[in-house]
């Protein structure tokens, strides 16, 4: 997709939603980095509901290094790979201390270097809390650059790229909340749901499907129903 059809496609979206905001919960970098690094594999109301006890009891890492592994399972038991998670916030909570007198740097490198954190956490905490223009790939965003055609790439990484080259400069910094909740709650993995697509006029799916499955005789086997099938496949 040319650089121009991105942007209209971006803008789209952009203003359907002029103020997009990350749906997890979070008071400070701190509870933000650890909220997203529970969020792999997880949905974001399961992650809210586990950090609302959470940070009552631990909102800063010596807090979370005095709860421990066993005190923040406690709190999560109920995320996807619990284990693994308690393990890494407390380990990235003492990193922080030993490393960065308890703040999160707003360092790529430095991010990275943490227990559990990848190049998506990183970049949704430099985006969300330090406000730079980095654009993490989830699940919903590499679906949606491959089949709109707005960032194809193999890997989340070259769907990074791809969206860091076309995405308008003063829309980069918003277009990671843009895209992702489009992929969540419109362009979904099974149904995308075309009708009712603010960008559907600047998405190259050739695929779109154009009306509710259970629209009535216009959706039809041949539109709706059939394209959702074959969308799940
Ligand atoms: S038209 Fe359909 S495929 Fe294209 S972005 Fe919208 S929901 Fe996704």
């Amino acid at each position: 997709m040319a650089a121009a059809q991105a942007a209209r496609f971006v803008r789209a979206l952009a203003e359907a939603n002029p103020a997009p905001e990350t749906e997890l919960h979070y008071t400070s970098p701190y509870t933000l980095l650890v909220a997203v690094a529970l969020s792999a594999q997880a949905t974001d109301v399961s992650v809210n509901k586990a950090t609302a006890t959470l940070f009552q009891a631990a909102d800063n890492p010596a807090a979370m290094v005095a709860l421990g592994e066993e005190g923040v399972g406690g709190h999560i038991r109920r995320i996807g790979l619990w284990k693994a998670k308690a393990r890494n916030v407390v380990r990235l909570s003492q990193q922080l201390l030993e490393r960065h007198g308890g703040e999160v740097p707003a360092d790529r490198a430095a991010l990275e270097a943490l227990a559990g954190v990848g190049r998506k956490t990183a970049n949704v905490v430099l985006n969300v809390a330090f406000g730079e223009e980095a654009m993490a790939v989830d699940t919903h965003i590499f679906r949606l650059g491959n089949r709109t055609g707005l960032a194809p790439g193999k890997t989340p990484r070259e769907v990074e790229e791809g969206l860091m080259r076309r995405v308008p400069p003063e829309l980069l910094r918003d277009a990671h909340h843009w895209l992702i909740l489009h992929g969540r709650y419109i362009c979904k993995a099974r149904l995308p749901e075309c009708w009712h697509c603010v960008a559907r006029e600047h998405c190259n799916y050739a695929d779109k499907v154009l009306w509710p499955p259970a629209a009535g005789p216009r959706s039809g086997p041949q539109n709706g129903q059939r394209n959702g099938q074959r969308n799940g496949g």
